[in-house]
Parts: structure tokens; sequence; C-alpha cells
């Protein structure tokens, strides 16, 4: 089975790709139009400068090539969505080429190409015999990344997709926004013919359709049936792609450079746009860098780049190993709380650690500073509260942090908890209520 995504990522940009219409969320249908994005006879695109900036970012991100010149051609279709009958993409010289992107850092993906395009309006359907269209995302700048069928099953594509959206992020300050953002097309071959299932949105409607699409095929050529190479759209309720069209080919578009727009020249502009490190690559650098398993690197990473940030402050200021045991200890318990108070300075936390490396005080102690410091708390109400069971098991894990690890393999690691805490209450809370909220705490912090 082979498996390729062309997936559609909406740039973070103030106004639309050709003129100043805002992208903002509109009052009602059709107020965020102008001449240009509605295509009247006359009105001409103005290229905005910014979309091709976040372009070139993501093209360095999935290691394309970026060409010096680049420019935009006319997609000629006749739809409704599709104001002035052709879309204004780009064809025969995208922004990005020839890229490649590790999936988990080990299996390489290629990546066709990665161009930048305007999304047309929306069609609603009221009733058989009319539809209503809004414009008001007519014109919306899209990147659309393009990978080679180089994905082997509908999990990998899940996998593989929830990383690219988290790099893609992180790349152009996407906030996170659900998956709202990020809508997908996919292809799919079980024999020698592929089918594409269009518009999907969001990770698990991706492995959804994939899998329908692999049942479906293998049936149907296990059967003597021949797979037709078609388009399809994926019912989200029913769970079922659906035939739409024979698929067309690139040459039925006609495609025409686009004479209004030039040719760009991007050769500096490429040359000065700096990418930062990719959540994706900071996981793999740390786990080689620090020797810590790429598990706890990517749970570092994943819960925010700036507690990656502290776990390597911590480990410049001590040495791996402790800035390991308190990040995923204390430090990772109280970041939610910490980043809910809006975040800031954490030189109290790598002081508090230094503190306890020197043996200035006990790791309780440290531990109750780091969990006040970070959640704004008394320390002695952090103090008092701690007889709590919940508190008394997440103190020894904190102290513990291998019990998590433990977990991982075998959930008997649990008991050594367990046991801890039964001898701390001296029969004063029930074994079942012990039980349960050490698997809950441990499961949190998995
Ligand atoms: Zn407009």
């Amino acid at each position: 089975m082979k498996i390729g995504l062309e997936v559609h990522v909406q740039l973070p940009t103030k106004s639309k790709l050709f003129c100043p219409c805002p992208t903002t969320d509109a009052p009602a249908p059709n107020t965020h139009v102008c001449p240009v994005c509605l295509g009247f006879p006359g009105a001409r695109p103005m290229m905005n400068g910014k979309a091709i900036e976040y372009g070139i970012l993501l093209a360095k991100m999935l290691g394309c090539t970026v060409r010096d010149t680049t420019w935009f051609a006319r997609k000629i279709y006749f739809y409704p969505d599709n104001v002035k009958n052709f879309q204004i993409t780009q064809y025969d010289r995208p922004l990005g080429e020839k890229g490649m992107y590790y999936l988990n850092g080990k299996k390489p993906i290629r990546i066709t190409r990665i161009h930048i395009e305007e999304d047309p309006g929306k069609i609603k359907r009221v009733g058989d015999l009319s539809s209503l269209i809004d414009y008001n995302r007519s014109g919306i700048p899209l990147a659309e990344i393009v990978t080679e069928p180089d994905l082997s099953t509908p999990a990998e594509a899940r996998e593989f997709l929830g990383q690219l959206i988290r790099d893609i992020r992180h790349t152009i300050d996407i906030p996170d926004d659900g998956e709202r953002s990020i809508r997908c097309d996919c292809n799919i071959s079980v024999g020698i013919e592929r089918c594409e299932v269009k518009n999907v949105t969001g990770l698990k409607n991706v492995e959804r359709a994939l899998t329908y699409e692999l049942v479906r095929q293998t049936k149907l050529l296990k059967a003597g049936g021949k797979v037709v190479r078609e388009t399809r759209r994926f019912d989200e309720e029913r769970g079922v792609t659906i035939s739409v069209r024979k698929k067309e080919l690139e040459a039925d578009y006609g495609y025409i450079d686009e004479p209004d727009l030039g040719i760009f020249n991007v050769k500096e502009l490429a040359e000065r746009l700096k990418i930062k490190e990719s959540p994706q690559n900071m996981t793999l650098r740390i786990s080689k860098e620090y020797g810590i398993d790429e598990r706890t690197a990517k749970q570092f990473v994943s819960t925010s780049v700036e507690l990656a940030h502290l776990f390597e402050e911590l480990a410049a200021a001590t040495d791996a190993e402790t800035a390991r045991m308190w990040t995923s200890g204390a430090v990772s318990a109280g970041w939610k709380a910490f980043e809910a108070r809006g975040g800031g300075d954490t030189a109290e936390v790598i002081s508090l650690v230094g503190k306890f490396r020197a043996g200035e005080i006990t790791d309780t102690e440290c531990n109750i500073r780091i969990r006040a410091f970070l959640t704004g708390t008394d320390t002695d109400e952090v103090r008092s509260g701690s007889s709590d069971l919940d508190s008394m098991i997440g103190e020894y894990l904190d102290v513990n942090p291998s019990v998590i690890e433990d977990y991982r393999k075998n959930e008997k690691a649990a008991n050594r908890v367990i046991g801890h805490v039964m001898k701390q209450t001296g029969g004063a809370c029930s074994s079942a209520d012990i039980v349960d909220a050490t698997k809950r705490l441990i499961e949190e912090r998995l």
C-alpha cells in the first residue's frame, strides 16, 4: 500500500493573499470581500509578501530547494466556489521542491513540492436545487505541501501529519487552534491505480478515510474488480468515502502563467530567512546531546519548548541526570500551572536545583519550593497540603521518576508507590483509594 498526502495549511497572515481584506472570522457571509477577491473585471491582485516569507520558511523546514525565482499560474476551472473561473496557484515554478522530511527522525518521507495558492469560496447547499456561496474564504493564503507516496499505513499517515503540524506551527507561529487550519487530500493505492480522497479535516479522519479506502480497494481487487482513478470525498458521519468524479488530469486545467503578478526574485529573501529548530529536531538533539531517552525528550518538547529550554539550562547549571530528574518530576508537575499564570523567568528553579545539588536543601524541600514557585502558592501551604493522598503520591513520583519509566514497560511498577503510601498512611486510607489515586497520577505523567 502506498499513501501520499497533499496538506493544505492556512498561513497566518493578517490580510488575504492578493488584497487587503482581513483573514479574521467575518461577522457575516460575504463581508470580508472586495473587487480583487471577488474577481471583478479589471481588479488586479497584489502579492502579500508575508505569505512568501512563510512559504520559504516552511520550504526550508521541509528540506526543499528554494529556487532563485518563482512565479504564479492560473488554474482554470469552472465551479461556483471559484469566482474568477481560475484559481491563482503555482504550477511549474513552486516555492520549494524536492525536500526530505523524517518521520520520528528515522523514516524519510520525500516532499515533492510546496507551493502557495489562494483558497476558493465556500458552498453551502440548501435544499436540492439551491446553494449559497460565501466568498469570505476566497483569497485566504494557503501553502500546499505535497508528499511522494512514501507512507505505508493509515496509522503512519496520521502520525506523520501530527508531527508535521507541530513542526509547521512552531516554524511559522500558528497558534494551537485545534486542527481547523489544516485540510488534507489523501492519495492511496493498494494495487496500481490510486484514488484521491479530497478535503479531509483532522488527524483522526485522515486515518479513518484511509482505512476505509484500504479495505474497499483490497476487497475490490480480491473480487477481481478494478480500482478506477477517481476523486472521492469522506463522509465523516458514516465513515465512508464516496465517489465524486473521475480524476481530472493536470492537463485538463489549462494552466497559464499569471500575468498580473510577474516573476518574484526570492534569492536574497531565502538566504536571509533563518528557521527555528523544529520540535522534532529539538527532541532528537536533546536526546542525543544529553543522553536521555527519546520518549522523555519528546515529553519535554511536546509539553512546551520553554520547558525543554529550561531542561537545557538546568543541565548546563548542574548535570544532565539531575536536570532530567527534576524536569520530569517537580518541574513538569507544576508546569501547566506556571504557564496558566503567564510563565516567565525560571531562574528560581535553576537556583533551587543548584542548592539541592550543593547539599544546602533536601530533595523534599527543593520539591516543595519548586512547586510553590511554579504554582504561585505559599511554601507553607504546599507543605501542609502534602499530607493529602494525592500530594503524597505526587511527591514520591517526583523523587522517584523511574517509576513512571518502569510503568510504561510494566504496570506492576505502581506497586512500589502503593506499598510506600500504605506504610505512610498506616491504614487511614482504603487500599482501593490508594491504588486508584496512584494509577491516575502516574497516567497523568505518562
Ligand atoms: Zn479582497
